[in-house]
C-alpha cells in the first residue's frame, strides 16, 4: 500500500484542501491530481506518487493539512512509493512555448553546459551563483573582464560611493550650525577616484573568488545566439562556440543617448561622470531622473556650478511629488538652476564649451557649459544578441519578452534583469536571477513580489515602495494616508535636518498597507520596513503598535500609521 502524503510546504506551515479529485475505488496514475491545495499566493496540485487504485481518501474540502500529513492510501500497480514535489498551477507560463526544433535539441550530454547565464552584473552573477549551488554546470559570460555589471563598475557601487564624499563635503559646511567650523576643504579628485576604484576593485574581485568556489567558468567575450542552444563569443578577434541546455540572458542596460548632440568628449554619460578628470566650472545636466539628480548632488557638492534640465514639469517624473519637493527645494539652493518642462533642441560645439538651445514654452534660448552630462535613461541590450534571429519574442527598444517564472517563448532561453524593462533596478535584477536560477534548476518556484522599492540616493535621499498615492488616485483607490513630518522627529532634528516626511498608504476599508513614501537622510534604509510590511500583509496596528527605538528616524514610520490611526501622541490632531 502506497501512502500519499503532503510533501514539505516550504514556506508555509497549514494549507487549505480545496479540492478532493478522487474517490475510493478511482484508477489512478502516477502524476493525477489528487488534491488541490491552496495558500495565500498560489493554487497547488498535489499529484499521486503512484499509479493504482484508492483505497481511501482521509480528508476532505476544508481540511487544513500540513507537512507529512497522510492524504490518501493507493494500492500501486508498480509499487513504487516515490515522493513528487507538489506542483504549482502558477507553474504554467502565460504565453505559448516554442518547441525547439529537432537541430536545436542534441542529446544532453552534447551540450558544454547545463546553463550559460550572459552578462555578469547582478542579475547574471547572482543567478549563475545560485544554479550552481543548486549543482548545474554552469558558465558566466561577460564582455567584460570584471564582473559585477553596470551596478558594480560604473552605476549603484561608484555613484554611491561619490556621493558619500560629496556628504563630507556638504555636512563639513552645514556643521557650522552645531558650532563646529572647517576650512574650505581640498578635493584631491585623483585619491577620490583611487577610492572609489579601490572599493568596486574589492567587490569585483570578491565576486570572482565567488565564481571559482562554485566551479562557474568565468568567461569573457561578446556572446551571440547562432541557435536556440549555441552561442558564438568573440573575444580580442578570436571566436568560441559553445551550447548549453539552457540559458539565461542578463545583459542589462546602457546609458539612452539623445542622437542630436554631438561626438564631443565634453558630453558624458553616467559611466563617464564617474571617472571624472576634473572637476568642470559648470555642467549641463540633461533629464531630472534619479541619475541626473544623484549627479547633480555629487556634482554641486565638489564644486561645480551645476543646471538641470528636465522636459517633464517634474523632478523625477512618476514619484509622488510631495516626496520630491523637499530635495528640490534643497537642490535649488545647490544648483545654479533647476529647468523644468524645457527641451534641448540642440548643441554646437566650440572653444568656449557647449552651446546648448533649450525651448520652453515657445521661448528659445542658449547657453555655454563647459560640460553636459546627459542621464535621459537606460536603454536595454536585448537587441545585441541576434535573438529575434532565433524567434525570441522582443520589443523595438530591445526588451524581452518574459513570463512570471522569466521563460521566454523560447524553452531553453530565459531573461532577467534590466534587460526585460523597468524598473532598471539591481536588487530586482538579481531578485529574478535567482528565481530563474531555481526553475532553470527544476525547482517549482515562481516570481510572487509585491512590491520593490525604488531609492534616490541624492539628499535628502527620496524612496518609495507599493502604490504611490498618484496611482492610487489614478486607479481610483478608496486609499487613506498617514503622514509623518520629520519637523516632529527628535532624531531627524538631532542630525540637524528638518525637511523630511514618511509618509504611509492605506487601503481605507481593510486598514491594509498598500504603499509608501520617505524624503529624508536614509530614507533608502528605511523604506525596507514599509517593503516588508506591504510584503507581510499588515495592517496599521501590525506598523503602529510595533514598538520602534526611539530617537530613531525608524519611528517616523510607527508615528505615520498612527498618524492614520489617529493614535499619535507626538503631535497633536484637532478631533473632527
Ligand atoms: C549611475 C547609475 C547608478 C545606479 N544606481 C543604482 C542604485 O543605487 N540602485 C539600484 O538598484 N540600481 C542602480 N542602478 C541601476 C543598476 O545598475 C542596474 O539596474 C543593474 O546593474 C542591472 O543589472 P543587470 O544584471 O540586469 O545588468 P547589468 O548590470 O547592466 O549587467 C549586464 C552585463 O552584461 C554584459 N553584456 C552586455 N552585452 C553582452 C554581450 N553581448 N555578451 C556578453 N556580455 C554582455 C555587460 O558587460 C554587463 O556586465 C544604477 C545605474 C547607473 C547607471
Amino acid at each position: 500500500m502506497a501512502e500519499i502524503r503532503i510533501p514539505d510546504l516550504g514556506d508555509f506551515d497549514e494549507v487549505v484542501v480545496v479540492e478532493v479529485h478522487v474517490t475510493e475505488g478511482d484508477s489512478i496514475q502516477e502524476g493525477d491530481p489528487i488534491l488541490t491545495l491552496e495558500t495565500e499566493k498560489a493554487a497547488m496540485d498535489l499529484p499521486s506518487t503512484v499509479s493504482g487504485v484508492v483505497e481511501n481518501v482521509v480528508v476532505g474540502i476544508g481540511d487544513k493539512v500540513s507537512n507529512g500529513d497522510l492524504v490518501s492510501n493507493v494500492s500501486p500497480q508498480t509499487g513504487q512509493d516515490s515522493e513528487i514535489p507538489m506542483k504549482s498551477n502558477d507553474d504554467e507560463p502565460e504565453q505559448q512555448i516554442e518547441s525547439s526544433n529537432a537541430t536545436d535539441q542534441p542529446m544532453q550530454s552534447e551540450y558544454d553546459y547545463d546553463l550559460i547565464v550572459l552578462g555578469a552584473g547582478p542579475g547574471g552573477y547572482a543567478a549563475a551563483f545560485r544554479a550552481s549551488d543548486l549543482g548545474l554546470k554552469v558558465a558566466l559570460v561577460d564582455r567584460n573582464a570584471d564582473l559585477g555589471g553596470v551596478c558594480l563598475n560604473v552605476g549603484c557601487i561608484p555613484s554611491k560611493a561619490f556621493l558619500h564624499a560629496a556628504k563630507i563635503l556638504d555636512d563639513s559646511k552645514e556643521a557650522e550650525i552645531s558650532g563646529i567650523k572647517f576650512n574650505e576643504p581640498e578635493i584631491d579628485l585623483s585619491k577620490m577616484k583611487s577610492w572609489k576604484n579601490n572599493i568596486i576593485k574589492g567587490l569585483t574581485g570578491g565576486l570572482k573568488g565567488l565564481a571559482q568556489k562554485r566551479n562557474v567558468e568565468v568567461i569573457q567575450g561578446t556572446a551571440t545566439f547562432l541557435s536556440k542552444r549555441e552561442i558564438e563569443i568573440i573575444h580580442e578577434g578570436k571566436s568560441k562556440k559553445m551550447s548549453s541546455k539552457q540559458f539565461i540572458v542578463a545583459v542589462g542596460s546602457e546609458p539612452a543617448e539623445l542622437p542630436f548632440l554631438p561626438n564631443d568628449p565634453r558630453i558624458i554619460d553616467s559611466t563617464g561622470a564617474l571617472e571624472p578628470n576634473e572637476v568642470p566650472s559648470n555642467i549641463l545636466i540633461i533629464g531630472g531622473g534619479i541619475i541626473g539628480l544623484e549627479m547633480s548632488t555629487i556634482y554641486s557638492a565638489l564644486g561645480s556650478e551645476v543646471t538641470i534640465v528636465e522636459l517633464t514639469k517634474d523632478l523625477m517624473p512618476g514619484t509622488d511629488p510631495d516626496l520630491v519637493r523637499p530635495l528640490e527645494k534643497i537642490l535649488k539652493k545647490k544648483c545654479k538652476s533647476i529647468m523644468k518642462s524645457t527641451q534641448v533642441i540642440s548643441a554646437e560645439p566650440s572653444d568656449q564649451g557647449i552651446d546648448v538651445s533649450f525651448r520652453q514654452d515657445d521661448k528659445e534660448f542658449s547657453e555655454i557649459f563647459q560640460n553636459i552630462l546627459v542621464a535621459v535613461g537606460r536603454q536595454s541590450n536585448g537587441n545585441l544578441l541576434g535573438l529575434d534571429a532565433i524567434g525570441v519574442n522582443i520589443d523595438e527598444r530591445g526588451i524581452i519578452g518574459v513570463v512570471q517564472q522569466f521563460s521566454t517563448n523560447v524553452e531553453s532561453i530565459f531573461a532577467i534583469g534590466d534587460v526585460i524593462g523597468d524598473p532598471m533596478l539591481a536588487h530586482k535584477a538579481s531578485h529574478e536571477g535567482k528565481i530563474a536560477a531555481e526553475v532553470v534548476s527544476g525547482h517549482k518556484v515562481t516570481n510572487d513580489v509585491r512590491c520593490i522599492p525604488s531609492v534616490a540616493y541624492t539628499d535628502p535621499e527620496v524612496a518609495w515602495v507599493g502604490l504611490s498615492e498618484e496611482e492610487c488616485k489614478a486607479k481610483g483607490f478608496d486609499y487613506g494616508k498617514g503622514i509623518f513630518p520629520w519637523s516632529a522627529s527628535g532624531r531627524s532634528l538631532t542630525i540637524g535636518r528638518n525637511e523630511g516626511m514618511t509618509k504611509l498608504l492605506f487601503n481605507k476599508s481593510t486598514k491594509k498597507i498598500i504603499g509608501g513614501g520617505i524624503v529624508g537622510p536614509n530614507a533608502g534604509d528605511l523604506i525596507a520596513e514599509i517593503a516588508l510590511a506591504i510584503e507581510m500583509d499588515c495592517d496599521v496596528s501590525d506598523i503602529a503598535l510595533t514598538v520602534h527605538p526611539h530617537p530613531t528616524l525608524s519611528e517616523t514610520v510607527a508615528m505615520a500609521a498612527e498618524m492614520f490611526e489617529g493614535t499619535i501622541t507626538d503631535l497633536y490632531i484637532k478631533s473632527p
